[in-house]
């Protein structure tokens, strides 16, 4: 077969990598081996359900072989083994799902070598530490063997082989030494030994090398001989079989690294055994960082699910609620039969109870988060908040009650982070409401001609700065007994009773001048009327009924939806306000004058809602003619 060129991104994605792992060079076993043991995985579980000829438990081994003569570290499993197609498809192709994303990525932020850390390293890491590589394999499900070989460089090759043996066997020809890296030590018994405790202790297939040892010499027990031994390097011991306290944070670290192809440590680690109904362990982590795939419609999600400690599957969907998907992590239990299908496991209640109970513990342990470790949770939200919000617009609200604890807004007064039950404590004797204001910050909610008498009656606003933020809280009637209420929309209800009766008043005598302003702005509005929210402003547009003025700008961004979802427009203007006199006098001595202050007005609210003004020609021609006039 010729000679096939790898894709132009991967070759470049490749030396990427090459030099952002360079420093960790030895994860590359850890990567191979953890390759080979889901091989093992999938030919077990396949020769059990029927699918492939039977295999001895015993015969599903890693082998690991050095040659410092030739340089080479050579890998072997007898797992499920893959066809010339597979070796193409899974081999060609780097960071394969996610190339185009990770180019675009990478092309936004070139030196930002942590975004790699969100896509698996996997098979090609080999090349950090191989100036060449083969593959020759044997799929349990042809007789055929085939081998793939690239330099890593300029492209790969693959044409069939003898081989016999079921499985992949893994030849790393290793570079050079260079003086900032030897490579030669990974051909050395003992890094090799170190690297297998290390980072692949816990894998349940024998991980086999042969070892020097030195014995009696049986014909002179004076001195020693040396011979070679096969040893087992891993102590098999599937790492949530043992017990808690004899774990290591590192020890999870790695174990989650390897498993879940993840570059940075999970942020928190939920370790359970449960004895009942059905029991079960669970080991689940919490990513410090969101993958790049996670946002993608249909990305697949769920656990891995083990019974007996023999794998079944992965992205067990019905064992994660939708609202945990960031959750990674893997189920064993006793109780479950190991032909389970997807099928079976979506109406198994055996599975029900399991996911109920998964979801109890996942919930507690946010919770004490939430509680203990506050800037880890802050660090969580920061990466997953859409998750949750997500679950609770999508749900209409019927997980709000379970989820509005956790949430998280950020707080006018200081920017910081604030959970509503915080909020609601610290509301004031008199506030009846719960106040939030949607901007693109909390610098620019500040700024918000409102926030001043909000300000003086010393209540809180909770600033929703992301897009979803309003859409999902109108799914949340109420909080503790107080609904929520946006700062621009509606009645406020600020004012004192004798505020009122002299607001009351006023409205009353400039009834004839407000029912000529709503009259020069035509449907522009449906009302205009006097504002017990303005403090220093003269006036500013507020919203009636479901739709907000924030709501209509997320909305009118979908070309589906411009011009269709009209928030309903109050222009409010300030009584007190020196501007207002001044509107009294020119209405009573200009008619035209008064409706082009009203058509200036109503172009200035929009402008400082951030809204679009119809005709901006004409309103800066407005005020220039003004300033020349002034
Ligand atoms: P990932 O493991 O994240 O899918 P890799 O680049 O490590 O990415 O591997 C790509 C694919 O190649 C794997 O998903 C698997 O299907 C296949 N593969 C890799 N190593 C082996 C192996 N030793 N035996 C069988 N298949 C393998």
């Amino acid at each position: 077969m010729a000679k096939k060129q790898f894709k132009a991104e991967s070759r470049r994605l490749l030396e990427l990598m090459i030099n952002s792992i360079y420093t960790n060079s030895e994860i590359f076993l850890r990567e191979l081996i953890s390759n080979a043991s889901d091989a093992l995985d999938k030919r077990y579980y396949l020769s059990m359900t029927g699918e492939i000829a039977k295999v001895n438990k015993k015969d599903l081994t890693i082998r690991i072989e050095r040659d410092p003569v030739n340089r080479t570290l050579t890998i072997t499993d007898t797992g499920i083994g893959m066809t010339a197609e597979e070796l193409e498809k899974n081999l060609g192709t780097i960071a394969r799902s996610g190339s185009l994303e990770f180019r675009e990525q990478l092309e936004k932020a070139p030196k930002n070598i942590d975004i790699i850390g969100q896509f698996g390293v996997g098979f090609y890491s080999g090349f950090i530490v191989a100036k060449k590589i083969t593959v020759e394999s044997l799929s349990a499900r042809e007789s055929q063997a085939n081998v793939w070989t690239s330099d890593g460089s300029d492209g790969y090759r693959i044409e069939p082989c003898d081989r016999s043996e079921v499985g992949t066997k893994i030849i790393l020809e290793l570079k050079d030494d260079t003086p900032e890296q030897k490579y030669s030590r990974f051909l050395e018994e003992g890094t090799i030994r170190e690297l297998v405790k290390k980072y692949s202790d816990y894998v349940r297939y024998p991980i086999m090398m042969d070892v020097e040892k030195s014995i009696p010499d049986p014909t002179d027990d004076t001195k020693r001989i040396m011979t070679t031994e096969t040893e087992t390097l891993n102590s098999m011991v599937p790492l949530w079989k043992k017990s808690r306290s004899k774990i290591s944070r590192e020890e999870y670290n790695e174990f989650y690294k390897g498993k879940f192809n993840d570059w940075n440590d999970p942020l928190k680690v939920i370790h359970t055994t449960v004895e009942g109904n059905v029991s079960y362990t669970a080991l689940l982590f919490i990513p410090s960082e969101a993958p790049y795939n996670f946002f993608q419609p249909d990305q697949e999600y769920g656990l891995q699910l083990y019974s007996k400690g023999v794998f079944i599957m992965d992205n067990a969907k019905d064992l994660l609620p939708e609202k945990y998907r960031f959750i990674r992590g893997l189920v064993d239990s006793d109780d479950l039969s190991l032909n389970i299908s997807r099928e079976i496991l979506q109406q198994d209640h055996q599975v029900k109870a399991l996911a109920a109970s998964l979801e109890k513990k996942i919930k507690k342990a946010l919770e004490d988060m939430l509680k203990d470790e506050r800037e880890d949770y802050e660090k969580f939200y920061e990466a997953f908040n859409s998750t949750l919000k997500y679950d609770i617009y999508r749900s209409y609200g019927m997980s709000a009650d379970d989820l509005k604890d956790l949430l998280l807004y950020r707080s006018n007064r200081d920017g910081k982070y604030t959970t509503l039950k915080e909020y609601r404590e610290r509301m004031p004797e008199d506030q009846k409401e719960i106040y939030y204001a949607s901007g693109e910050s909390v610098s620019e909610i500040e700024r918000m001609p409102v926030m001043a008498k909000l300000k003086e009656k010393n209540y809180e606003v909770l600033c929703f700065t992301d897009r979803i933020d309003e859409f999902v809280i109108t799914m949340i009637p109420q909080y503790d007994g107080m609904p929520f209420r946006s700062v621009t929309k509606g009645d406020l209800d600020l004012d004192t009773e004798e505020e009122k009766k002299k607001k009351t008043e006023t409205a009353e005598a400039n009834k004839d001048m407000l029912t000529a302003m709503k009259e020069a702005l035509g449907d522009k509005v449906k009302e205009v009327r006097l504002s017990s929210r303005l403090q220093d402003d003269a006036v500013c547009l507020v919203s009636e009924g479901g739709l907000s003025l924030e709501m209509e700008k997320v909305l009118s961004q979908d070309p589906l939806n411009r011009g269709m979802m009209k928030a309903v427009r109050i222009l409010e203007v300030n009584p007190d306000h020196p501007l207002f006199t001044r509107l009294q006098t020119v209405f009573t001595e200009d008619k035209d004058k008064f409706n082009e202050y009203a058509d200036i007005l109503y172009d200035q609210a929009c402008l400082i809602e951030g809204l679009p003004i119809d005709d901006p020609l004409a309103y800066t021609k407005k005020i220039t003619e003004l300033m020349i006039k002034a």
